[in-house]
């Protein structure tokens, strides 16, 4: 029996799905004016989680992921500038072509990180008249209302706000960033639809001139699109729960009269140096500049999947080297097992299954679970534990069947001189120096290793890979 931590109740709970076969289940996508970094993917690993334990316990499940290539503006307010506008002034480009290709590199994220596509990719300038239908039966129901510059929620015609976070209105509204449009009813009510400002790159005609949507309603829009009135599960990072999922419940269930997600899943933060992780601090990191620090994705994946997935974790540089040491350790002894052609008794892996289950059942409890293969393998080397990694890899997603003798894995390891001239080599791009840059290639190559670049960097792999 799985059981999932649901925010709107704050309690673990049965997890029962509507359909009793199909899990429907929307999660939060990128907003795509830069490169995701290494928390956006904690958070992009645990929506993997959550549906390889679904597909584990035998479930179909129709997923939906938004790509946010419109809007979305600074600090999740209504005002202020608009993250992709603002990309697409700065580098000089259109914000489809931002939008391209921040998503590309995404998606080539996911895939490094192994993590599973959902079924169904929607991007929000793909859905521009379905978020118009949706605000306009907002308006017809009395709950949306019109001002000079858009569409406005008015939140005091819905009673429930507040139910997600707890927290009670008065205090949202002291806690209020932005300067109170002095038209807006209540100051937390949130823009569904904005006017298009002079200059504003994006905008489609819509019945209050031009313009384009919220960011709330974007979700709320495409998640009933694909899922349903109502459906199974809701995913997303904490920061989302008191504005964005409370928008998205205060819009769903205006629209649709009734209780529109049975259960809302969150993922904690992941924190750096103990820190918050910001541009300006220098600290948010890419999968491809781990990569260039010669951390491979699983390792970050791995490091990921040490810790609960509702407590914060502290990235540091020390806490990847021991996942890194941990992980290889992981491929040799598998690599041993797989080697070996005596049998192990039945009921001695039927244990391992079981206490394997218990614990992803127990609203994924991925660390323990991490706990139980490590303890399977301490036993006698057999062919069976090997076989029953692999089934449990269906879970843990750490491409397990790369199991590898020690040697091979400290030979993946690239040397400190080969990432020094692969270093020097990007710095010699950056310059236009291209002559230098084919030169130090061919210098990597000569020493056994190959140089991928990236959208966000390079990659440093063994000539034979
Ligand atoms: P954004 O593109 O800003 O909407 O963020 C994408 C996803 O990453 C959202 O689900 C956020 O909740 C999540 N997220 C942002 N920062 C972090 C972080 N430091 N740790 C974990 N998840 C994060
Ligand atoms: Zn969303």
């Amino acid at each position: 029996m799985l059981k999932l931590y649901n925010t709107l109740t704050r309690k673990k709970e049965e997890f029962v799905p509507l359909d009793s076969k199909k899990v429907t289940m929307y999660s939060c996508g990128p907003t795509v004016y830069g490169y995701a970094h290494i928390g956006n993917m904690r958070t992009y690993i645990f929506m993997d989680l959550i549906r390889r334990v679904l597909r584990y316990d035998g479930y179909k499940i129709k997923g939906v992921m938004n790509i946010t290539d419109v809007g979305h503006l600074m600090a999740d307010s209504d005002d202020g500038e608009d993250k992709m506008e603002k990309a697409a002034k700065e580098q000089q480009k259109s914000p489809y072509e931002i939008a391209e290709h921040y998503t590309k590199a995404f998606f080539e994220d996911l895939e490094r990180l192994n993590i599973g596509r959902p079924e169904i990719i929607a991007k929000a300038t793909e859905h521009i008249p379905e978020m118009i239908d949706f605000v306009k039966e907002l308006q017809n129901k009395g709950y949306g209302y019109e001002t000079s510059d858009g569409i406005y929620y008015d939140i005091a015609k819905f009673p429930g706000y507040g139910k997600l976070s707890g927290a009670k209105l008065d205090e949202q509204k002291a806690g209020a960033r932005v300067e109170v449009n002095p038209e807006k009813h209540n100051a937390a009510d949130f823009a569904i639809w904005k006017k298009a400002e002079k200059g504003h790159i994006m905008q489609w005609p819509s019945p209050w001139g031009m313009g384009y949507p919220g960011w709330h309603i974007e979700c709320s829009a495409m998640s009933i699109k694909y899922l349903g009135k109502k459906f199974d599960i809701h995913s997303g990072g904490v920061d989302h729960i008191p504005i964005h999922h409370e928008n998205e419940i205060a819009q769903n269930e205006a629209y649709t009269g009734e209780k529109s997600v049975n259960y809302w899943l969150h993922g904690e933060f992941m924190l750096v140096d103990n820190g918050k992780m910001s541009k300006s601090l220098g600290n948010t990191y890419t999968i491809s500049q781990l990569q260039e620090k010669g951390y491979d994705p699983m390792v970050f994946r791995f490091f990921c999947e040490n810790a609960h997935y509702r407590k914060k974790l502290n990235f540091t540089f020390e806490g990847m080297d021991g996942a890194k040491k941990s992980y290889e350790r992981l491929l040799s002894t598998l690599y041993m097992h797989k080697k070996s052609s005596a049998a192990a008794p039945a009921e001695v892996i039927e244990k391992y299954k079981t206490e394997f289950n218990n614990a992803i059942n127990d609203d994924l409890n991925i660390p323990l679970a991490l706990g139980v293969l490590f303890t399977m393998l301490k036993e006698p080397k057999s062919c069976d534990i090997y076989k029953t990694a692999l089934e449990f890899d269906k879970v843990l997603g750490l491409r397990l069947d790369k199991a590898r003798p020690a040697e091979e894995t400290a030979a993946v390891d690239v040397p400190e001189d080969v990432m020094k001239i692969a270093q020097q080599r990007a710095e010699a791009k950056k310059n236009r120096d291209y002559a230098l840059a084919d030169a130090l290639r061919a210098a990597a190559e000569e020493k056994g290793y190959r140089i991928i670049d990236k959208p966000d960097g390079y990659v440093v792999v063994a000539a034979n890979e």
